[in-house]
């Protein structure tokens, strides 16, 4: 195609990208997507990683995703299968015994009642809670938010926003407060008193954020965990059959039957720039590509560090984008099983509902916030937060028969080594303490392992071209969301530069396989086509 026609070139394939492109190819734009891998998808991918094996390397579970999104790229129709899982997770106890999270709210609270009758008796009104403020989080997703030192169409958005907020009881406002401000442990104590259920809500707190769960604000990633839903049934977690990349493979078939051009293996060096405009880009094989508009599906660490000329962004801005936080303290790794994990707390090998859920070591919340304090002590912790899904068990086009494919998906992991230390160099070591950290639960996984794939934080910037590691293009914290994502004044999708937007994780409402920003960012970009749109800036 040649480029000097284009309205919009994307820099990234990762799903937001794909959503971007889908929208504004459908409403008649001319769009090119440049992916540097050779593969699009970004960190929802589907790949074989031991020969036989296949996994979702990076995103492995799927909740978040939007149903609009699903709905207007006709992914079921174009072969998207989600399955639920029985039970959402089960937590083998330090001291023996286990407990089981999900299916259902009286199974749920028969577990509890093993550790707390106050516990089981207090689930409704939490579940209810929590449902109460995701339903606050759902609803502002697919909205820009109000962008601050915005026109009148930023007071519009900021006044119905606010009223369907004020709208809600006073019950929900004050969680939604707590939800935000307060630690996980806070809000958690205000709950339940079984260490045990605080840690197996807790651990959401954690995942993908570098933070104690005693952290201000550390209760906000947890509500991150539940606004989605699964097949209509919210806040349910489920698994693609075939992987992540199914999901984004339809995501593909539905851009290229918009329109949209796809390039893999076509990394971008660097955005053009004249006067105070984007204009196009220059990938590293040289080529320039020009375009009206350049979207960013990359972080905007990436973004405003590594592929914009520093001359050519206002001094304040650039300031800010160094002190945005990234590094997830995330580490990851994909194995390839002879046979399923023989629990000494729950004996077995045939495949049973507790192989199907999320397996969580990480039984109190104290021992979360050692892992976190270790992790910037030492780079991690020798009692590591791990979760292990097995997704061959609800999923057969992933292994051979009789064989699993795991993933670990592991907290608080330094995002940069103290001392000047590489993961280079100690990524195989803290593999092996989390193959430890299992087995202590399961005595025959360590032998059972045929092969690894081991993503350390360094190992995912690099595959995945994630700053610093970070599985949400940038911290959850409440001074990077909503109309502060990426920063206060951008936070509607659009840069700093005419022509630039930005339409990843990194913008609202941030990180997960939710296809949000994508969708935000092509609405913004469309509204900026039309007189109207422009005016009411
Ligand atoms: C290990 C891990 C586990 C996770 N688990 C889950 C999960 O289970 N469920 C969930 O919902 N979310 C999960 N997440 C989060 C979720 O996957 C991400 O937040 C989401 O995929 C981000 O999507 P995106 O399209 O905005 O960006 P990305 O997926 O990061 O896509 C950006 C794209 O840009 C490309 N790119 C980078 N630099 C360049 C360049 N210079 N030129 C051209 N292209 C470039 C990248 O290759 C990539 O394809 C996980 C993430 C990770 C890493």
């Amino acid at each position: 195609m040649p480029s000097a026609n284009l309205d919009a070139v994307i820099i990234g394939g990762g799903h937001n990208g794909l959503v971007c492109g889908f929208y504004l190819a459908r409403a008649g734009l001319n769009v090119r997507v440049l992916e540097r891998r050779g593969v699009v998808g970004g960190a929802a991918v589907t790949e074989e990683f031991f020969p036989g094996f296949r996994n979702s390397t990076a995103s492995y579970t799927v909740s978040l995703l939007n149903p609009k999104v699903i709905a207007d790229m006709r992914l079921h129709e174009r072969g998207l299968s989600i399955v639920e899982r029985p039970i959402a997770n089960f937590l083998p106890q330090p001291a023996g015994g286990y407990l089981k999270v999900g299916g259902g709210l009286e199974r749920t609270q028969a577990e509890f009642r093993k550790v707390s009758a106050h516990d089981a008796a207090a689930l409704p009104a939490y579940y209810a809670a929590l449902e109460a403020v995701a339903d606050v989080l759902r609803e502002l997703a697919l909205k820009t938010p109000p962008n601050a030192g915005g026109g009148p169409r930023a007071l519009l958005a900021l006044a119905a926003q606010g009223r369907g907020l004020a709208r809600r009881p006073i019950a929900t406002q004050r969680d939604v407060l707590d939800l935000f401000a307060k630690s996980a442990r806070a809000f958690l104590d205000g709950w339940f008193e079984s260490e045990a259920v605080k840690a197996a809500f807790g651990f959401d707190a954690v995942v993908g954020a570098y933070a104690s769960p005693d952290a201000p604000g550390s209760a906000y990633v947890l509500l991150h965990h539940v606004f989605g839903e699964v097949n209509g049934k919210k806040g349910a977690w489920g698994h693609a059959i075939g992987g992540m990349g199914a999901i984004t493979q339809a995501m593909a078939e539905a851009c290229e039957e918009a329109g949209v051009a796809i390039s893999l293996d076509a990394p971008v060096a660097e955005v053009l720039t004249e006067a105070d405009a984007a204009v196009g880009v220059r990938l590293e094989s040289g080529e320039t590509v020009m375009a009206a508009r350049v979207v960013a599906n990359v972080g905007p660490r990436i973004l405003y560090e590594r592929l914009i000329d520093p001359a050519a962004l206002p001094d304040d801005f650039r300031r800010r984008m160094r002190g945005y936080r990234t590094g997830s303290g995330t580490f990851r790794m994909n194995v390839a099983l002879c046979e399923l994990p023989d629990f000494t707390c729950l004996p077995g090998k045939d495949p049973a509902e507790h192989h199907m859920s999320g397996v969580i070591i990480a039984p109190t919340l104290d021992y979360m916030d050692r892992a976190f304090s270790d992790a910037r002590q030492f780079g991690w912790s020798k009692a590591p937060i791990v979760e292990m899904l097995i997704p061959s068990t609800v999923d057969d086009s992933l292994a051979p028969p009789g064989a699993h494919v795991a993933s670990l998906f592991c907290q608080q992991f330094a995002p940069v080594l103290p001392d000047g230390r590489s993961w280079d160099d100690e990524r195989e070591a803290a593999a092996d303490l989390i193959v430890e950290t299992v087995t202590a639960h399961a005595p025959n996984f360590r032998a059972s392992i045929l092969g690894r794939m081991i993503l350390s934080p360094l190992d995912l910037e690099r595959r995945f071209g994630l700053a610093g590691g970070d599985i949400f293009h940038g911290a959850l914290s409440l001074d990077q969301l909503w109309a502060a994502r990426p920063v206060l004044g951008h936070g509607d999708y659009r840069g700093p530069l005419k022509g630039l937007y930005m339409c990843g994780a990194g913008t609202h409402p941030g990180g997960g396989v939710t296809g949000a920003p994508g969708h935000n960012a092509a609405r913004e970009i469309l509204a900026d086509r039309s007189l109207l749109g422009r005016l009411l800036r």
